[in-house]
């Protein structure tokens, strides 16, 4: 593509883009669309010629879009957003026009001075200890990969890493019930196993108790077992229950575990005051993850690890041959040594945009604004006589569902779950589900860039209108 053809396509592109921010909220929010059926209509084998722009174009807007699950839509209240910005979509742009690899300081220092320097910015404005030094990963479930993997080298002095396990006993790592897969899954690559992630008991509020933590730590230590690693969570998944991690570190510290914390979603919330308590006694922890990419109008994919001491990372991720050495490298940070990755994305840029264009108290002012939507859709809920909400809404998760005297959870379930395809289907707005205690609940997450009044009043209307009737639900 020649540059003047380049930056007509540009010119077009962004036009559409504008376009399309201006309009997302008519597109229903996710595609009505049956297996295969995008597939199909893509040729099977690629172009031998190259083809006209016009026409690629095209095919993105007629048979991409209309696959598309529009996660930037006001009405996406499923799982966690993934919500995006306007200056994080234009750092985007400049970063791949840019096109930089940024392994290594010498691969572009400012990649990595940036990294730094909005890493301590962010530390500080969530409270984080200021000794603490953080490094971009591209999910939270690398980040905590690469924590435990630093935890498992940090106890065996580095000898994994050169001569596997042999000689070793069993390692054990410990979470609450409602720990998140991705701990599961860095347990398996890992080599600690999935079967040595001991789930602990989770309180009324689906909080990790902590003295169960502790039982199970000493048991497991008099059976021969090496106790590695703690992950609590802020936030889980399910329910963004906030797991005590002040009375957690102090267990990890009697032990000697390292703790890792995973505030994947709710770590945003910490750059709220109101919010500091979550964060009283992380100084006791080693690390430390939350996304960006979650809540922070940041697009996918930017997660952030914190760490007390980054020198265990260093220790365990760093090998440097020859083609990689430079003459600098005792002075600057080679971020390739933070992780599993060699390769890396400038993904500091898009930070930096979002961070200098709401600025905190601009980004406040929007978490203020969702947290707030929350509490009126959490007074619709509990006004109502068939819903129940079934876990503690200490951010802008709300968990609840229908209910009738005389069912049985199952046939509770059944409802539930129906009422909630039938909402889904109408492209209106968009839910997904947990279980707690065995008990279907649909999850209300408010937090898309653009969520307003309007959106969650038409959300509960939308609710209301398909909510299981009187005469269908007996029996
Ligand atoms: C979303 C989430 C994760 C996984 O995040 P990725 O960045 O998609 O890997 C891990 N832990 C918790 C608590 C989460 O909410």
């Amino acid at each position: 593509m020649d540059k003047e053809e380049f930056r007509k396509r540009a010119h077009e592109m962004v036009d559409w883009m504008a376009d399309y921010l201006e309009n997302k909220e008519k597109y229903p929010v996710t595609p009505k669309i049956e297996p295969g059926e995008i597939l199909k209509q893509l040729p099977s084998s690629a172009p031998e010629e190259g083809e006209d722009f016009d026409r690629i174009f095209a095919d993105f807007k007629d048979v991409i879009l209309p696959g598309m699950t529009h996660w930037q839509h006001p009405s996406f209240f499923g799982y966690f957003p993934a919500n995006n910005s306007e200056p994080s979509i234009l750092a985007e742009l400049l970063m791949s026009t840019l096109g930089a690899q940024c392994m290594s300081w010498l691969t572009s220092p400012a990649a990595t001075e940036l990294e730094e320097r909005v890493l301590d910015w962010l530390r500080d404005a969530k409270g984080i200890c200021s000794t603490w030094k953080g490094v971009i990963h591209d999910t939270a479930s690398t980040a905590t990969l690469s924590a435990i993997l630093a935890a498992r080298e940090r106890v065996t002095g580095y000898r994994i890493n050169q001569s596997g396990f042999e000689g070793f006993a069993k390692f054990r790592v410990y979470s609450s019930e409602h720990v998140h897969s991705s701990i599961d899954k860095a347990l398996r690559i890992a080599g600690i196993g999935q079967f040595n992630l001991i789930r602990i008991r989770v309180d009324d509020n689906y909080a990790l108790i902590p003295e169960l933590l502790e039982k199970a730590i000493q048991a497991d230590v008099e059976k021969g077992y090496i106790p590695l690693c703690v992950v609590s969570a802020l936030g889980t998944t399910s329910s963004t229950a906030i797991d005590p991690i002040d009375k957690i570190g102090d267990i990890c510290q009697k032990y000697s575990i390292w703790h890792h914390i995973d505030a994947a979603f709710a770590g945003t919330a910490l750059l709220l005051p109101e919010f500091r308590w979550m964060n009283e006694g992380h100084e006791k922890a080693d690390s430390y993850v939350f996304n960006p990419h979650k809540w922070m109008f940041t697009n996918f994919d930017c997660s952030v690890l914190f760490l007390k001491e980054p020198q265990h990372l260093i220790k365990t991720f760093s090998l440097t041959p020859e083609y990689l050495r430079t003459q600098l490298d005792e002075q600057v940070n080679n971020y390739r040594d933070w992780g599993i990755q060699l390769g890396r994305r400038f993904r500091a840029l898009k930070l930096w945009f979002v961070i200098r264009h709401y600025g905190l108290n601009g980004l406040r002012k929007k978490l203020r604004h969702h947290l707030k939507l929350t509490k009126k859709a959490v007074e619709w809920i509990e006004r109502h006589p068939n819903l129940e909400i079934l876990a503690p809404v200490p951010l802008n998760t709300i968990c609840f569902r229908f209910v009738e005297t005389g069912l049985s959870t199952e046939k509770l379930n059944q409802l539930n779950e129906k009422w909630m395809a039938e909402v889904n289907q109408t492209g209106l707005a968009f839910f997904t589900h947990t279980k707690l205690d065995g008990k279907f609940v649909i999850r209300w997450v408010i937090g898309q860039t653009d969520v307003e009044e309007t959106h969650i009043k038409n959300a509960w209307e939308l609710l209301l209108e398909k909510m299981p009737k009187k005469e269908n639900v007996q029996g």
